[in-house]
């Protein structure tokens, strides 16, 4: 729809002239961009991460490194096919050795997030990572539902958006799994419970 296009585009012109946003001086020193997000903007699944990495800032497109791979390995493990799915961060700018965004952070750049899910209108949100988790289900007013990813993963959260009734899927981040073949077969797993949503 027109309109979800013209909304998105304000969106990634704000975030482009985000000049107040501690993470912009390193975008230009670097030479590279925010990452928006990617997909389809009716899709019925948003997958949340946390912040680019440097091969997403160098092009602009979430999730396409190496746990990038391990996400579309995930999404083809359960037949959804990635331009199905809308793809985000919270954090749309790359934060300095890819360390962990700071609250500040999330602070400033949260609210696109909200604007993302509000125009997107998914029906199941999975969030990758505690960051996403934990922002995801703060803001869903689950807060009392809150564990540590250890407990949460692979599990769902019936919640409700300003346009209807939603799930929330916590995953680990890929990342983990770069590293760790038995986090992979966990992902794998967990990915199997989003079946019964498509
Ligand atoms: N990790 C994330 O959280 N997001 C990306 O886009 C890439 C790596």
């Amino acid at each position: 729809m027109e309109e979800k296009h013209e909304k998105m585009k304000k969106i990634r012109d704000e975030v482009m002239e985000l000049k107040h946003s501690p993470l912009y001086a390193f975008r230009i020193e670097n030479n590279s961009f925010p990452v928006i997000g990617e997909g389809s903007h009716d899709a019925h699944f948003m997958l949340i991460g946390e912040a680019p990495g440097r091969n997403e800032a160098k092009t602009g497109r979430p999730f396409c490194g190496s746990a990038g791979k391990i996400l579309d390995e995930l999404l083809a493990s359960v037949e959804i096919p990635r331009s199905d799915v809308y793809i985000t961060n919270i954090v749309k700018d790359r934060p300095p050795q890819n360390r962990d965004p700071l609250p500040s952070e999330i602070e400033i750049y949260g609210p696109f997030l909200d604007r993302q899910i509000d125009i997107i209108r998914p029906k199941v949100i999975v969030t990758l990572g505690r960051y996403s988790m934990q922002y995801i289900m703060q803001k869903f007013d689950l807060s009392f539902e809150l564990e540590p990813i250890s407990k949460a993963h692979g599990k769902t959260y019936q919640a409700k958006a300003a346009y209807g009734d939603i799930v929330i899927a916590p995953m680990y981040h890929p990342a983990a799994a770069i590293y760790t073949q038995s986090l992979k077969e966990t992902l794998k797993a967990d990915f199997q419970i989003l079946k019964q949503f498509l």
